[in-house]
């Protein structure tokens, strides 16, 4: 198939009678309800968008030919990469990198994932038919160009012992198995984007100890698959709202669900990992944690040069030439650079893996992991300070409409510099909607632990990952100079 439009998207949510729960209630047509539909409406959207610019966001498929988004591409030069990085680009402008996860994050990982069978399969080939259903999976993935949602984090019981794993009667573990395939049962956080998706996958998240081989499970279902259960959280969309009032919320509220695994009978050409726990935890090999970087980096910066834009208007609106707005700014516009200067350099260190699959430099990608976590809250922050009252005198679409009060109105709420009342309404609001609505606060959860704490990236980069081997020889010249 290739490439789905809009239309086809919705089509396919709605054949798929999954057990999806928000607020209560049990959704029948996530396209349809209230609560859920602009955010199915902006995902048929992306759809839509790669053929829009099927130049940049297409390419052909390797074994079909097809038109196939770019985030699928398993990139073969460096040409590849800079051509799946404009595609990607061009997809994070749909949403304004307000949502997460528009489906090219996932196609990433899995792109990568499908790169490397030899990790999957094990040193000595033991785990050949799951290396195998993975690659057959990402195939159909890409093909047949299906959203998919993931769980790979166990839900909180008690921090003491959850990090044990082992014996842990909450978190997804293999139960049994069957001629058909194994049976799974437990709970994993967070599936974001879960209501949207064609299929949900599980695989390794953090590394787990050796013996805990009922934990080791990777694979990918359905999402109507019997057992399934997605609890999302309490909705942040505004279900009857103008997008003029609410223009991110009745757009861009993608979901993140609780997913509960009732005793699901996992087929065996889905299941990656049956138990091997020196597989699962050597997923890093693959590349997807690059990828994932990548992906989320590239949608981080076309958020803050969106939300830079932004912060900036609303002081011009209101005339603030101050020395306290104006040095806000200017921090601003660093995070916006030093993203922008890391996913370039990235691309201009890229390096081949020994088997021709190419990367973007992922020692570069990597402290953004944990400088995003925090920047991101920070912009907020600034787009607050600057707001201030600001953020709430702002006329509804019905206010403005009404002939009684729109004189009174253009007379008194206009902006600075003959800006219109219009103007100012719909910048400000814009920005509440950012980071004072319930989607602004959901926001701020996301960027602060989609991928996982700071603090816990920052401790990983300093003991895993970070080349100290400059800085030791620097240590060691100074001492080592005469005294
Ligand atoms: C909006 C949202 C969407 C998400 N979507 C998904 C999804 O689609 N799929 C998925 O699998 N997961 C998803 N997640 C889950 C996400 O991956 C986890 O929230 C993340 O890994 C952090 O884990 P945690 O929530 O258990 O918090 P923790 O890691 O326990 O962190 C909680 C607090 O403890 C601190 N902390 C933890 N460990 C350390 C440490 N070692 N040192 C110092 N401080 C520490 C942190 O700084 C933080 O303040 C989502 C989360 C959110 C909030």
């Amino acid at each position: 198939m290739g490439a789905r439009t809009g239309s086809q998207f919705l089509e396919g949510l709605r054949k798929a009678k999954r057990e999806i729960w928000v607020d209560g209630e049990r959704i029948e047509d996530v396209t349809a309800h209230p609560k859920l539909r602009g955010a199915a409406e902006s995902l048929a959207a992306q759809f839509d968008r790669q053929h829009a610019y099927a130049a940049e966001c297409l390419f052909a498929h390797p074994e079909s030919g097809e038109p196939t988004n770019v985030s699928h591409m398993i990139p073969r030069s460096p040409d590849d990469l800079r051509r799946r990085h404009a595609g990607l680009v061009r997809m994070s402008e749909g949403p304004m990198g307000i949502m997460g996860r528009t489906p090219d994050y996932m196609n990433m990982k899995f792109a990568a994932f499908a790169s490397a069978p030899k990790v999957w399969a094990g040193a000595d080939g033991r785990n050949e038919r799951g290396a195998r259903n993975i690659v057959n999976f990402q195939r159909r993935l890409s093909q047949a160009d299906i959203s998919l949602t993931h769980t790979i984090i166990q839900p909180t019981i008690d921090k003491r012992i959850d990090s044990q794993v082992v014996g842990n009667k909450v978190t997804i573990r293999k139960v049994g198995e069957t001629a058909d395939g194994i049976i799974v049962r437990g709970a994993r956080v967070l599936a974001t984007l879960a209501p949207f998706a064609d299929e949900q996958a599980v695989y390794p998240g953090q590394p787990i100890p050796g013996e805990a081989t009922q934990y080791a499970v990777a694979f990918a279902i359905p999402l109507d698959t019997p057992g399934l259960k997605f609890l999302c959280r309490d909705s942040a969309s505004a279900p009857g709202a103008d997008p003029f009032d609410k223009p991110l919320s009745s757009r861009f509220d993608e979901q993140d669900a609780f997913c509960i695994f009732d005793n699901v009978l996992v087929p065996w050409d889905r299941v990656f990992i049956d138990g091997d726990v020196q597989i699962y935890n050597s997923m890093r090999e693959t590349g997807y944690a690059i990828n994932m970087t990548t992906q989320s980096t590239i949608r981080a910066l076309t958020k803050l040069e969106f939300t830079y834009g932004l912060a900036t208007r609303m002081a011009e609106l209101i005339g603030d030439v101050s020395p306290a707005t104006t040095e806000m700014l200017g921090e601003f516009a660093c995070y916006v650079r030093l993203t922008a200067n890391a996913l370039e350099l990235s691309l201009e260190q890229a390096w081949e893996r020994a088997d021709g699959v190419w990367f973007p430099n992922g020692a570069v990608l990597e402290p953004m992991r944990s400088m995003l976590a925090v920047w991101m809250p920070r912009v907020a922050e600034i787009i607050t300070l600057i707001g201030s009252h600001n953020l709430l005198t702002t006329p509804s679409r019905a206010e403005l409409d009404d002939p009684a009060l729109r004189p009174l109105i253009d007379e008194m709420l206009h902006g600075a510099d003959g800006a219109t009342a219009d103007e100012r309404a719909a910048v400000f609001r814009l920005a509440w909607d950012l980071v004072g609505s319930t989607l602004g606060g959901r926001g701020f959860l996301y960027e602060r632990f989609y991928l996982t704490s700071a603090a816990r990236n920052k401790q990983m980069l300093h003991m895993r990952f970070f080349d100290r081997t400059r800085s030791q020889s620097l240590l060691k010249d100074m001492l080592s100079r005469p005294c």
